[in-house]
């Protein structure tokens, strides 16, 4: 039943748990997924069960809150800005039981090595971010991330153009840069037969 280990308090993350090991699951998608939403879900959870939970993400991202992760839907979570990964590392505390990462592609590749020794010290770590570019590349260090995680849930959302289910994060303003931070004014979920290819688009979509 690998659906349910997607999710809180199934038998077998119990059961990690129990023998002190800890683990990785990573939240990826399109803009407009949810990924925000699932994370800071899997975090009030924790919280719940009275666990002790820090949540980063990365200076770059000031939509809505410096001090906060936020979903588009309006929903909210205390989080720590950090510049870097070692200045996340630095800040983890030694009783931080699960650690939330979001917009983990805006992470240098250290959050790779990051990751690993947090959960070898028994912690749960929790990663959401783009798995795509906005011209449908793999955006590093995503990649990179789903292939070691436990846990690992694709979150979609719907195409403004048909309704059908979006997996990419057409850009509609007019650009080149890799990082554009901005929401519905820059942005929107299309699917695969609604979504126009950048130039830099690998051919395969
Ligand atoms: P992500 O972190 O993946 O960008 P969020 O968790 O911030 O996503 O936001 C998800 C919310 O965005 C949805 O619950 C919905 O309220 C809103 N939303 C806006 N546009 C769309 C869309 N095209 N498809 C799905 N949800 C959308
Ligand atoms: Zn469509």
């Amino acid at each position: 039943m690998i659906e349910e280990f997607a999710f809180d308090n199934s038998e077998e993350r119990r059961k990690v748990r129990q023998n002190g090991t800890g683990w990785v699951e990573v939240i990826a998608g399109s803009m407009f997924s949810g990924k925000s939403e699932e994370l800071i879900r899997r975090l009030t959870r924790a919280r719940i069960a009275r666990q002790t939970v820090q949540v980063f993400k990365p200076k770059i991202d000031a939509r809505y809150s410096v001090e906060e992760i936020a979903s588009h839907s309006g929903q909210t979570h205390m989080s720590i800005p950090v510049s870097s990964t070692a200045e996340m590392l630095a800040l983890v505390k030694d009783e931080t039981e699960v650690v939330g990462i979001d917009e983990g592609q805006f992470f240098d590749d250290a959050i790779i090595d990051a990751v690993n020794q947090l959960a070898a010290s028994g912690r749960r770590v929790i990663v959401a971010g783009l798995d795509q570019d906005y011209t449908g590349k793999p955006f590093h260090p995503m990649p990179h991330l789903l292939s070691i995680a436990e846990f690992i849930t694709k979150t979609h959302a719907i195409c403004v153009k048909c309704g059908s289910t979006a997996n990419y994060s057409q850009r509609t303003m007019d650009s080149d840069a890799l990082v554009e931070v901005g929401a519905a004014d820059k942005y929107e979920a299309r699917c695969r037969r609604c979504f126009v290819p950048h130039a830099d688009t690998p051919t395969m979509i």
